[in-house]
């Protein structure tokens, strides 16, 4: 398994099979013949070797992009992990504009690059956000999160890798169930 992990080779090949991914997209979405379990554990077994083969401490790409939603849980922690306040946590680093009442989704970080990115390494890494511990997620419902993880393709090479992966393989799922 050759896999790409250069960020501009990524994003040009992304956009490049931007329509093709769509297609696995509408394959996977409209067939009524393999069940939402079935994809997943085909996924999970894909996906598994290569985020255990793609290194994330030499990417980072998600932490310098990606709007991560905080819950009230995760100011607790990066309180905790900074020795700060729960309001001055969300004062400094939650942007007021996305603020909910939602407990679970009380808002985004403020800023991007992430705050606690320190080289491509997070500095608060056991008391990261749930959102940054689950992410890139490919299951429960990989067909139905195939499309946000269309647009995250371009940006993380483990989604690309992964939806280069099932691509090649859709077809033969979708006739050993036909
Ligand atoms: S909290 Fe850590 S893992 Fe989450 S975006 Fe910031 S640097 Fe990345
Ligand atoms: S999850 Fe994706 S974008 Fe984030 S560091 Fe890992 S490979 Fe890079």
């Amino acid at each position: 398994m050759t896999l790409i992990i250069d960020l501009e080779t990524v994003a040009h090949l992304a956009e490049q099979r931007k329509d093709e991914f769509d297609v696995l997209r509408y394959q996977l979405q409209y067939d009524d013949d393999l069940s939402d379990e079935k994809i997943d554990v085909l996924v999970d077994s894909i996906a598994a070797p290569i985020v255990a083969a793609i290194d994330c401490t030499q990417c980072a790409n998600c932490c310098r992009g990606l709007s991560v939603q905080l819950g009230d849980d995760d100011i607790v922690n990066l309180a905790t992990a900074t020795e700060k306040s729960v309001e001055s946590i969300k004062t400094d680093f939650v942007d007021a504009e996305t603020y909910s009442d939602d407990p679970d989704i009380i808002g985004t970080f403020k800023h991007k690059p992430c705050t606690f990115l320190s080289g491509k390494r997070c500095s608060v890494y056991a008391q990261r956000p749930e959102a940054c511990r689950l992410y890139p997620q490919f299951t429960p419902d990989f067909r139905w999160m195939l499309n946000w993880m269309l647009e995250g393709a371009g940006k993380c090479p483990i989604i690309y890798n992964v939806l280069d992966a099932v691509s090649a393989q859709v077809d033969d799922w979708q006739r050993s169930h036909s």
